[in-house]
């Protein structure tokens, strides 16, 4: 019988995006659906995303005025539907004025601060997703979650659901994207969601330090836990990579698993991306190098194609190494390469490497905010992709980066050290280069390796052409979200 898959998300592509997690819930569902799996999708409908309804065709799918109960208040939701983009799978948003008619997902985006009433919104939400399935006769095998944002549905099946008709047989699998965002609320959030005090007792499911904290209640009540990548599992389960739950994890060890991300080709190839005006493919990268042109006329940089150009694009968090560039740049900007970086986020970083460009205006340029064409742009036009990350749960853009032929450069962590393969260390074979040790000099070191072998023309050649065979499609992580779905069933029972 085909599964039935209830799939919860706070953003999904291309409705809403802020990370690697909509990129998932745009794609995974589709890939499932293929498969045979009977699967929707649920998600809030921002206010970003109505002012997009019309391009989305996202339609009221007649369910309206369905009351939730957060702590004292009762809000109403309404229920809207559309497909996902080339597909026929099902895409619902919970319609709510007073929490997600706004701009911005997780912050305002005017003043950068998380809405204080997030806690609600993700518990409205949670609720919403409950009487959604109901209202539609959905009665789901598999709940699926997604990071902390969703992540306490889990308990409300376990604890206020048990024997409802529509949950009671549903199990449910929460992914973690990212351990490091939790979602810590302060302790009258029990209150807000609706389980009494009983359930909030030193070191018990709900309590974290004195706080409550939304993911590690999904640890907990889930019935699988997986994160996006085998090794990213492992990590996780260390001081190290744990953010404080790794004793959680381990306690719970035999159901964490680890499946790595897949790609959407269909968005992600440089011989179908509508992003970049020069299409190529292993057969003729000519496509490759009149998009370096673009690049680098897009970044105000001289158009000297011969010159080694370096890529980065990313959240400017901790996470993801900017730190380690700004230490390297006066040495790396001695030598003859350039680089170009797309991010947004932390104002410190921002601001840091504003400043460091206008110290190197022939060699660096620098576009703070988020722009997906530029993004798609950078991957096809740049040689290399930087990806220094301190910790990488699966990371995308290094496997963007292997089929768009530029050669990724990376930290060996979580994903990171899934997908890219060393080129000194396996010549034969190698798509990348890799370094463990986060420090600045790793790194230059490493971007060392990666300039001597790109003046090998002939050598680097195979080296792009291999990346660009490398397969990270869906179908395969898809399948193993199948095994995975009908393990947590059978364990079920
Ligand atoms: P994470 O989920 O930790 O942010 P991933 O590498 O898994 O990192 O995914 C990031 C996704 O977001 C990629 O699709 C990447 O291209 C995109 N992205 C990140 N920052 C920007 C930006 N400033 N502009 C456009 N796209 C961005």
């Amino acid at each position: 019988m085909n599964e039935k898959i209830f799939f919860v998300s706070a953003e999904v592509y291309p409705f809403a995006k802020v990370g690697g997690l909509a990129d998932v819930a745009g794609a995974l569902p589709k890939a499932l659906s293929i498969l045979g799996a009977d699967v929707s999708v649920i998600m809030p409908y921002y206010g970003d995303v109505q002012e997009k309804a019309r391009d989305f065709q996202i339609k009221p799918a007649e369910i309206r005025g369905v009351p939730i109960v957060v702590g004292d208040n009762v809000e109403n939701f309404d229920l809207y539907s559309a497909k996902l983009p080339d597909s026929q799978v099902p895409i619902y948003f919970v319609k709510s004025e007073k929490y997600f008619d706004r701009k911005g997902i997780y912050f305002d985006p005017e003043t950068k601060k998380d809405f204080p009433d997030q806690a609600e919104r993700l518990i409205f939400f949670a609720k919403a997703v409950l009487e959604s399935a109901s209202a539609l006769k959905f009665k789901p095998d598999i709940l699926h979650t997604n990071d902390h944002h969703t992540s306490i549905l889990p308990a409300y099946l376990k604890i206020t659901h048990r024997h409802h008709p529509i949950w009671r047989n549903t199990a449910t699998v929460l992914t973690i994207h990212n351990l490091a965002y939790q979602g810590i609320f302060p302790p009258e959030t029990m209150d807000l969601m609706g389980l009494g005090e009983e359930f909030f007792y030193p070191e018990g499911p709900f309590e974290f330090y004195g706080n409550v904290n939304f993911l590690k209640i999904g640890i907990f009540f889930a019935d699988a836990v997986n994160t996006v990548s085998p090794t990213y599992a492992t990590e996780i389960q260390t001081p190290e990579y744990g953010n404080k739950l790794d004793g959680v994890l381990r306690s719970v060890s035999h159901k964490v698993f680890g499946i790595i991300n897949g790609v959407d080709y269909s968005v992600w190839d440089p011989s179908v991306d509508e992003n970049i005006e020069y299409k190529y493919s292993i057969d003729d990268l000519s496509g490759k190098r009149m998009m370096k042109s673009v690049v680098l006329r897009q970044f105000e940089l001289p158009e000297e194609l011969d010159i080694p150009l370096i890529g980065m694009i990313g959240r400017m968090a901790d996470q993801k190494g900017f730190d380690l560039v700004a230490e390297i740049l006066p040495e790396l900007m001695k030598k003859d390469v350039k680089m170009v970086i797309l991010g947004s986020g932390d104002p410190r970083y921002e601001k840091m490497f504003k400043d460091a460009q206008k110290k190197y205006p022939k060699k660096l340029s620098v576009y703070t905010g988020f722009n997906g064409p530029l993004a798609h742009k950078i991957e096809a036009g740049a040689d290399m992709f930087l990806m220094p990350s301190r910790f990488e749960p699966c990371g995308l853009n290094q496997m963007y980066s292997l089929r768009y032929g530029t050669v990724p450069i990376v930290r060996k962590t979580g994903g990171l050290a899934d997908t890219v393969i060393d080129v000194d260390e396996k010549p034969n074979v190698g798509t990348g280069f890799v370094f463990s040790e986060y420090s600045p000099q790793a790194l230059l070191d490493t971007i060392n390796r990666a300039l001597m072998h790109f003046s090998e023309r002939k050598e680097w050649r195979k080296i792009i052409i291999r990346g660009m065979k490398q397969d990270f499609s869906w179908e395969v992580s898809a399948k193993k979200y199948l095994e995975l779905y009908r393990k947590v069933k059978e364990m079920k029972g």
